[in-house]
């Protein structure tokens, strides 16, 4: 991992070597992070929102486009000097457009929630009704948690997945819709394995006279490697994050049709953040770049290959996956039907260097701190290079784990086993 801050010579920079790992004084924050990085390099990582930016992302966040103040849009700022940001900012929302088929792109967000705040705020008023998924069921905070600015501000109703199939039914989201009247129809998920279909959607807002809005967060890497269908032809309006499956920057990102953008412009800035970070803007239209490569495509494509037979593996071991498996890069394992809480799993698998989140899964019956799943996903152990091969080794291992989270000789026998793997597949060469 000494390579995430690449020389100065491999950039071919001129701005005069301060990029150097000479600059490095300040031990004690550099020390965790060089633990952090250890930490990453050792452990299989699959918090199905996390991903690994490549060594060029990453140096382009630590540049002195940090310093720079750029309120406003290309051509139109509130401070002097913007130049070359310009040019920058101008690059990533060309390449935004081209990878994602859509008229326009605003690549200022900070993060996917402030993404959906301007979204918000650009399509209705405080108090309208908002139809969006459950967050018992795979939504997102951002959704219309009471305690997050979209369940404070407007009024949320949610649809779920069906008991049975543990998938969203159009057919009780239609009859949710003509029941609930919202002003917004919002499709997206945090935790959901399956498609979402965009197009019936789309047709339930017409039906209703709600506007759609696709949050793609999650997916936002496939639907760019061309292996999930896209929402852009679909919905009014389409957020997603940078960080997730697209494999970029921390940030978040919207697009929209061509009569939608200076609505979303001014919700953005100045209705919910002040200056851009230029520097992360820089490494999104990297990040851009790299996902309109043939070997983002192949990437993407394995990513999905890898959740299903990891998903495939767990169940031939007897352990259950929400809705019988997974089309696309994330999985809810259903831990409570081998008597373990989410909570349990989770400490287990840290415990052999296996990383992930415990998750509620539908109709769960344990509380969100202990929760009856845990979510994970293949991104980041794709981007490291793990095939099919390695996900049947991953899901015995996981397994072997949870059913014996007490027996220290299982333990011991799967972390070394972990280790052996991560350090035949390392993450920055
Ligand atoms: C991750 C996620 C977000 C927001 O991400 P942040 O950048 O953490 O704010 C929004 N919507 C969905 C569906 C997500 O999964």
């Amino acid at each position: 991992m000494t390579d995430t801050i690449p020389s100065t010579d491999t950039l071919g920079s001129s701005t005069g070597g301060f990029r150097s790992k000479d600059v490095r004084t300040d031990d004690a924050v550099w020390a965790s992070i060089a633990r952090e990085e250890k930490r990453q390099q050792d452990q299989l990582e699959l918090i199905a929102s996390e991903n690994h930016a490549s060594p060029e992302v990453i140096a382009a966040m630590g540049t002195a486009l940090t310093n720079k103040y750029a309120e406003g849009y290309p051509g139109r700022r509130y401070y002097g000097g913007c130049e070359f940001v310009d040019e920058v900012e101008d690059l990533a929302r060309d390449r935004a457009r081209e990878l994602f088929g859509s008229e326009r792109a605003n690549v200022q967000p900070h993060s996917g929630t402030q993404a959906n705040m301007a979204a918000f705020m650009a399509l209705i008023d405080p108090g309208d009704k908002v139809l969006a998924m459950s967050l018992d069921h795979g939504g997102h905070l951002s959704h219309g948690h009471p305690k997050n600015f979209s369940g404070v501000f407007y009024e949320f109703h949610s649809y779920g997945v069906e008991k049975g199939t543990e998938r969203v039914d159009m057919d009780q989201v239609r009859d949710q819709a003509k029941a609930v009247r919202p002003k917004l129809l919002l499709a997206g998920a945090s935790a959901y394995s399956r498609p979402l279909d965009f197009a019936a959607f789309a047709e339930i807002a017409r039906e209703v006279d709600a506007l759609l809005m696709v949050d793609m967060a999650h997916i936002a890497g496939l639907v760019a490697g061309g292996v999930h269908e896209s929402p852009v032809p679909h919905a009014d309006v389409v957020t997603l994050t940078t960080h997730k499956t697209l494999r970029g920057p921390r940030g978040g990102m919207i697009l929209c049709p061509k009569d939608r953008i200076v609505k979303i412009n001014s919700a953005l800035f100045p209705g919910g953040q002040g200056g851009p970070l230029m520097h992360v803007i820089a490494a999104k239209a990297i990040a851009f770049r790299e996902a309109q490569q043939d070997s983002f495509k192949a990437y993407a494509a394995q990513v999905v290959r890898n959740a299903s037979v990891l998903a495939d593996t767990l169940t031939e071991h007897g352990i259950r996956i929400v809705s019988g498996g997974t089309d696309n890069h994330v999985m809810l394992v259903d831990v409570g039907s081998i008597g373990l809480s989410g909570a349990a799993a989770e400490d287990a698998l840290h415990r052999v260097d296996i990383t992930c989140n415990k998750n509620l899964i539908p109709f769960d019956e344990r509380p969100p701190m202990e929760a009856s799943g845990v979510r994970l996903g293949t991104a980041a152990i794709t981007t490291r290079g793990l095939d099919e091969g390695d996900m049947k080794s991953l899901g015995g291992w996981i397994a072997e784990t949870l059913k014996a989270p007490e027996d220290e000789a299982v333990i011991g026998r799967v972390r070394g086993a972990v280790a052996e793997l991560t350090g035949r597949k390392p993450i920055y060469h």
